[in-house]
């Protein structure tokens, strides 16, 4: 089973927590042991699990990667988002969760976020639930 997620971002940097859509498509499967994989089919977005309690650290998150990779910085990449593509690579575009007893396994504190580094923009995110 597959399920595509519909985003759409708002900001150029932006976290968007998909936790609860993440959920409710395991729900919808009735899978209850197994895996639970994330892809981002796009070359300027990512997804990460971290903090869901308190926002300032995703700002923080982004903050930190704007500082490593400024948006202008002589990139070879004319398309004038390279630093969007770099951001992309260092935060990865899949991610996987553990399912047990019909819920995902993730921490008390950790949510998972679809990574915008080029929006706004809509995107697409792809949830697969793999049985086992
Ligand atoms: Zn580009």
């Amino acid at each position: 089973m597959i399920k595509y997620l519909n985003i759409r971002s708002k900001q150029r940097n932006e976290f968007i927590d998909i936790t609860a859509e993440v959920e409710e498509a395991l729900g919808e499967s009735g899978i209850k042991e197994g895996v639970c994989y994330i892809y981002v089919p796009h070359t300027t977005a990512g997804v990460t699990i971290n903090e869901g309690a308190d926002p300032s650290v995703q700002r923080d998150i982004i903050n930190s990667l704007t500082r490593l990779v400024p948006h202008d910085l002589g990139y070879f990449h004319r398309e004038g988002n390279a630093d969007a593509h770099v951001k992309s690579a260092l935060a990865g575009v899949s991610a996987s969760v553990p399912i047990e007893a019909g819920k995902l396994i993730l921490g008390t504190w950790q949510s998972i976020y679809f990574c915008e580094f080029d929006g706004p923009r809509h995107r697409r995110c792809v949830v697969k639930f793999i049985k086992g």
